[in-house]
C-alpha cells in the first residue's frame, strides 16, 4: 500500500537545517568539542520549590483525574493576580483565562476556531514557525509581515498591502521577540490595536520571553492597553520564565470570546493540563521571582561573554536586554548557512541560520545563551580566533 501523507503536512515547508544537522554530528563524530547555541531550550534545572510542589501534589490522589481542559479554577486566579501584580490588568479568571498544555499548543490551535478556508493569517517573519503552521493546518494563508532591522524588527503595519488587509483575520506579534531578541514598547500595542479595530483583525499576542530580562521591569504586555480584551489575546507560558519547557503548561489570556473560542476547540482535542502541574505552576507564579530575575542576570552575563568574542571578530549584533538569544549579522561575503557551517566546522560552535525563520533571516544567525559563561568565553574565543 502507498501511503501518502496529506496535503495539509506536504503544504509545510521543507526542514532546512538537515544538512547542518548532519554536518553537526559529523564534526561531534570526529572528537571536536561542540559548544551547541542551536536549540532555545534552557540548560538550567526549574527551581528546587517548584519541583518540590509537583513531587507533593503527584502524590495526591485527587490530582489522579482528568482535569478540566480550561484549568482549575484556582490556576486560572494565580494567572489573573499575576497580570494584576506584573501588568496592572484585569482579567475574569473564569472568562478571560485558559490553561494550554505549553503555549505552543494554543498558538497551534487557535486558528482552528477562527480561521475559515481564504483567511489570512498576519505572520511574522523571521519568527516562530508555529504561526505559520497553525494557520495553514486551519486551511488559512500565512502572509508575512517582514521584521527588518531599519524597523527595530517591528512589522511595518503600513506596508501590508490592502489586499491582504480585506482578508486578514488574525495578526501574530511576539515580543520579547524569538529569534531577533527585540523588544516592543507599549505605544507599539497601542498602535497595533488601532490598527486592528480599523480592519477587524484578531490580534493574538506571544509573549513567551516577557519575563527573560535583567531589567527590573518586565515587558509590556498587550493586555495593558485600555480596551485590549475587545480584540486582542495574550499567548503565555512558564517554560521559558521558569525553565519548564518539559513541563508543558501555558496559558492565553484576554478577549472572553477568543478564550471561549480557543477553549471549544481544546475540549474537542485534549483533556487539560495535569492538576499537579498546575499546582506547581501556581506556586510559580505566585513565588517573588527572585529565581526569575537570577535567571535574567546570569543571561546577562552570558551575553556579554558570547558578545565579547562577536566584538573582536568584528560581527555585528542586536543589542538587547531581552530573551535569551542573540541575533548576529552574517560577514560579507557569506549567507547564514555558509557562516553557520563554517562556524561549525572551524570553531566546533552550533549556531542557528537565520533563514530557517524566514526569508528576512538571511543574512543573520541565532545564538541561543544556554551554556555557562565559561563555555561562552570558549566559543567567543574560537571565534574571533576566525578570518572572515
Ligand atoms: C518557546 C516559545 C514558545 C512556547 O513554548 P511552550 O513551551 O510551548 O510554552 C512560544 N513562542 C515562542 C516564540 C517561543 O520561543
Amino acid at each position: 500500500m502507498a501511503i501518502e501523507f496529506s496535503d495539509r503536512l506536504k503544504a509545510l515547508p521543507p526542514y532546512l537545517f538537515k544538512e547542518l544537522d548532519r554536518v553537526r554530528d559529523e564534526v561531534k563524530a570526529r572528537g571536536v568539542d561542540v559548544i551547541d547555541l542551536g536549540v532555545g531550550d534552557p540548560d538550567r534545572p526549574t527551581p528546587g520549590f517548584v519541583i518540590e510542589a509537583l513531587s507533593e501534589a503527584a502524590a495526591d490522589g485527587a490530582n489522579h483525574k482528568y482535569p478540566v481542559y480550561s484549568g482549575m479554577n484556582s490556576f486560572r486566579e494565580v494567572v489573573a493576580g499575576w497580570y494584576r501584580r506584573r501588568h496592572g490588568a484585569d482579567l475574569v479568571p473564569e472568562a478571560e483565562v485558559c490553561s494550554l498544555i505549553g503555549s505552543k499548543e494554543g498558538i497551534a490551535n487557535f486558528p482552528l476556531a477562527f480561521v475559515n478556508p481564504g483567511d489570512v493569517v498576519l505572520c511574522p517573519e523571521p519568527g516562530y514557525p508555529v504561526y505559520r503552521s497553525g494557520t495553514l493546518f486551519a486551511g488559512g494563508e500565512a502572509a508575512f509581515m517582514p521584521l527588518l532591522e531599519k524597523n527595530g524588527f517591528l512589522p511595518d503595519l503600513r506596508s501590508i498591502p490592502e489586499e491582504t488587509l480585506r482578508r486578514a483575520k488574525i495578526v501574530w506579534v511576539n515580543y520579547p521577540n524569538n529569534p531577533t531578541g527585540a523588544a516592543a514598547s507599549l505605544e507599539f500595542y497601542y498602535e497595533l490595536l488601532a490598527f486592528a479595530e480599523k480592519w477587524d483583525l484578531i490580534v493574538c499576542s506571544d509573549a513567551a520571553y516577557s519575563e527573560v530580562t535583567a531589567r527590573p521591569k518586565p515587558h509590556p504586555s498587550i493586555l495593558e492597553v485600555p480596551g485590549a480584551k475587545a480584540r486582542a489575546v495574550e499567548f503565555h507560558s512558564l517554560s521559558k520564565t521558569f525553565n519548564m519547557t518539559g513541563w508543558r503548561i501555558g496559558w492565553a489570556a484576554g478577549c472572553e470570546t477568543l478564550i471561549r473560542g480557543l477553549g471549544l476547540v481544546k475540549s474537542n482535542l485534549d483533556s487539560g493540563v495535569f492538576q499537579a502541574v498546575q499546582l506547581a505552576a501556581m506556586k510559580a507564579l505566585n513565588s517573588d521571582h527572585s529565581d526569575v530575575a537570577a535567571m535574567g542576570r546570569l543571561y546577562a552575563d552570558r551575553r556579554k561573554a558570547l558578545c565579547d568574542g562577536l566584538d573582536r571578530a568584528g560581527i555585528a549584533y542586536l543589542h538587547t536586554d531581552y530573551t535569551f538569544y542573540v541575533w548576529a549579522k552574517v560577514p560579507k561575503g557569506l549567507d547564514s548557512k555558509g557562516f553557520c557551517a563554517r562556524l561549525l566546522e572551524e570553531a566546533g560552535v552550533v549556531s542557528t541560520p537565520g533563514n530557517g525563520f524566514g526569508p528576512s533571516g538571511e543574512g543573520y544567525v541565532r545564538f541561543a545563551l544556554v551554556q555557562e559563561v565559561p563555555r561562552l568565553k570558549e566559543a567567543a574565543g574560537r571565534i574571533a580566533s576566525l578570518k572572515f
